[in-house]
């Protein structure tokens, strides 16, 4: 049984990631998506809401299971009892940070692959960021991110928290 897990902060889950997912879902017999903790920055979304916002966008994905973590990533991977951390890669401006992760990883624990897939060329150029960007402004964020996740992208910046 191969078990991959595929990290992130998605804050919110946006198209990319989703492609994502689709096409990792194929490649393991089970994906785990796993929302981790940003250290760095305040997330828009909590925890249990990013959680919920891809639990709705994958639920036609048998085979994918939605967690989050607030550990060591290689701990987590571990835990699960997998081998595969899954990345994507949009341009060459991810490939420090991605090569420092995978490379952190393989420290902690030698028998973790850190796997990249080439973002479709569709989203290359979407980032949770620059969604939120637009949204904020009250731009339209159609086709970037699920309608679901769009609306609640708009309930967030009418209402607040
Ligand atoms: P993190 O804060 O851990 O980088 P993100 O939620 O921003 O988390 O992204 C999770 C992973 O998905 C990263 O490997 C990132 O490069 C990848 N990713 C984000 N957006 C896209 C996209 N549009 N196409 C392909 N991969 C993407």
């Amino acid at each position: 049984m191969s078990t991959a897990v595929y990290p992130g902060s998605f804050d919110p889950v946006t198209n990319g990631h989703l492609d994502i997912i689709h096409r990792a879902s194929r490649l393991f017999d089970t994906l785990i998506v796993a929302v981790g903790r940003q250290v760095s920055k305040e997330p828009l979304f909590s925890t249990i809401e990013r959680v919920e916002m891809l639990r709705a966008v994958t639920k036609n994905l048998p085979n994918v299971k939605v967690d989050s973590f607030d550990t060591l990533l290689a701990h987590y991977v571990q835990q699960q009892q997998a081998n595969i951390v899954i990345r994507g890669l949009r341009a060459i401006s991810d490939f420090d940070y991605e090569f420092q992760l995978a490379l952190t990883i393989k420290k902690m624990d030698e028998n973790i692959e850190t796997m990249f897939m080439m973002t479709n060329s569709e989203y290359s150029f979407l980032s949770s960021s620059i969604v939120k960007e637009i949204a904020r402004f009250g731009g339209c964020v159609q086709g970037l991110v699920p309608p679901l996740v769009a609306q609640q992208l708009r309930y967030r910046y009418l209402h607040g928290k």
